[in-house]
């Protein structure tokens, strides 16, 4: 079957129908949906006003003076069941996944796989929002730490994790005691409507079960930027959740901090691997191509600069071009294609923008150019792009979300290190090596200045249990595992005074 014979939006309508997604939600509305697979819409949503907005936050701010009366264990009892929903609606969620985000099966069957895992954390953990307690200087005192609800936290997604992401946020925050309202990206918004419906379903079971809930306690507001500034701008939303570009972390993060709200950032990556003289060439080969080609280059966690060492340099580049030259690409839903396309024409074209500006800084690219536009001439499938760089300058800098990838000699770990860290992301990173030292020093103060440093892994694929997120423009948040779950709360310290004195601390004196 050809890209142009594929009907998605029957096959759409059926997966959100089994859902339990009404039609008239995802028809007729002015925000237009299209497959990247082949080009097609498949869906058209009515978008929030500025008022719908208002509403939804409110109704959501009345959802939390409710649920933060809930005790935690029987809050992670509601993500439990969410966990159970997921299960049931894997393969039509995945599916999808890949249909309207363009990931190959096995990626959309993991993106909801991923959800999952992240509940079944988010229960064991409504048993241990531990605080401490701490030694007072103070007589018959004793001094602890409580950690409490926040408030609705807003999350807004982006569209290559169209659901993951939010699962990340919510689950943590709906056993921290919080509501949430959900902005997701404007062009994966179907994705978000059936997530929506799970999450409905099982707040239905654990009403159902006898327990108590908001029904406004996880709200989804459709549209695209506005919609996504009325959450950052309102009163009662004390923490926004914002994954995306790192132009909407700049544009968003400020105007949070006007208002003292807290933020999570989660921006853009430009993740570079290290392959040191020692490497298994074969495992590299493949950690490197998974990393950099996968979901077409469209990850956060997308390897896009490689730096090889001179010794090995002509054992490894052959073989990565000759892999980039052979990669199966088609349609995500084929088996055996594991590139599938870009998300639209704008990031075709900023990807054939940065392979120019690549070439005029000397660069060497192979790949790079459109394919299957005479099956679907409004479906973006390029040749994944590998680039041998002769510095690192240009948009080897930047992050292009596209499968682009920068290639460059070194001579010397220290000068490799150096140029590693020189850009202004620092996301995720890795070293292929069997050096203890290498591997160490990588991992070390003094090495990768990333939120994520692997050794003999590419950058991409991070599990939940880990806390996820990067450093500088990439925006310093942490979200997913860890203790990634005390951004969702407010810390309180109390002192407890079980005596019938009043002894001051430091010392003071101050008797009347
Ligand atoms: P994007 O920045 O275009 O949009 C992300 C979301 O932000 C969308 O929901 C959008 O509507 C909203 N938005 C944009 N401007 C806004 C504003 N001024 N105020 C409020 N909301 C605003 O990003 P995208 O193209 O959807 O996603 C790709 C980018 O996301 C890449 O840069 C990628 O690296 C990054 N990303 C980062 C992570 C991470 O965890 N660090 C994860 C996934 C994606």
């Amino acid at each position: 079957m050809t890209l142009a014979q594929l009907d998605l939006a029957a096959e759409v309508q059926t997966i959100l129908g089994k859902l339990g997604v009404a039609a008239d939600r995802y028809t007729g509305g002015t925000l237009a949906v299209r497959s990247p697979i082949t080009g097609k819409e498949i869906g058209r949503l009515s978008e929030a006003s500025a008022t719908d907005a208002g509403q939804a936050i409110d109704a959501a701010h009345q959802a939390f003076l409710e649920w933060r009366l809930v005790p935690a264990p029987k809050r992670g009892e509601l993500i439990r069941l969410l966990g159970e929903e997921l299960r049931a609606a894997k393969a039509s969620l995945g599916r999808l996944v890949s249909i309207e985000v363009g990931k190959i099966t096995s990626e959309g069957l993991g993106e909801v796989q991923e959800m999952i895992d992240i509940c079944d954390f988010a229960v064991g953990l409504s048993r241990q929002l531990y605080g401490l307690t701490i030694a007072t200087e103070r007589s018959e005192h004793r001094m602890m730490e409580t950690w409490h609800p926040l408030g609705p936290i807003g999350i807004i997604s982006a569209f290559n994790f169209p659901v993951a992401v939010w699962s990340w946020n919510a689950a943590l925050a709906i056993v921290c005691g919080n509501s949430t309202i959900w902005k997701p990206s404007e062009k994966t918004p179907l994705t978000a409507l059936a997530t929506q419906a799970i999450f409905e379903k099982a707040l239905d079971r654990y009403i159902a079960e006898g327990s108590k809930a908001p029904k406004n306690l996880s709200t989804l507001l459709i549209g695209g930027r506005e919609v996504g500034e009325a959450l950052v701008d309102h009163e009662k939303v004390p923490l926004v959740s914002a994954t995306g570009s790192t132009a909407m972390g700049r544009a968003v993060g400020p105007r949070l901090a006007q208002r003292f709200a807290r933020s999570i950032l989660e921006l853009g990556g430009n993740n570079a691997a290290i392959v040191t003289p020692t490497a298994d060439l074969d495992l590299t080969l493949r950690g490197v191509a998974f990393s950099a080609m996968g979901t077409a280059g469209q990850r956060c966690t997308t390897l896009r600069r490689l730096f090889v060492h001179d010794s090995i340099y002509d054992a490894l580049v052959p073989r990565l071009i000759k892999a980039y030259q052979s990669v199966t690409i088609g349609s995500p839903l084929q088996d055996g294609n594991l590139v599938g396309p870009l998300i639209d024409k704008g990031s075709f074209e900023k990807m054939q923008q940065a392979l120019e500006a690549a070439k005029a800084e000397g660069g060497k690219v192979t790949g790079g150019a459109r394919v299957l536009d005479g099956e679907s001439a409004d479906a973006y499938y390029v040749r994944p792009a590998i680039v041998e760089m002769p510095t690192q300058a240009g948009p080897v800098k930047e992050e292009t979300f596209a499968p682009i990838l920068y290639v460059m000699r070194y001579s010397d770990l220290d000068e490799a290190l150096h140029l590693h860290n020189d850009v202004p992301q620092g996301l995720s990173s890795s070293i292929f090596t069997n050096d203890m030292r290498e591997a160490e020093a990588f991992v070390s103060d003094c090495g990768s200045d990333c939120g994520i440093a692997n050794v003999n892994l590419g950058p991409s694929g991070a599990e939940i249990g880990g806390a996820f997120g990067g450093e500088k423009e990439t925006g310093g948040g942490r979200e997913s595992g860890s203790d990634a779950w005390k951004a969702y709360m407010r810390r309180a310290t109390n002192t407890l005074n079980y005596g019938r004195t009043l002894p001051l601390a430091q010392g003071v004196k101050f008797d009347v």
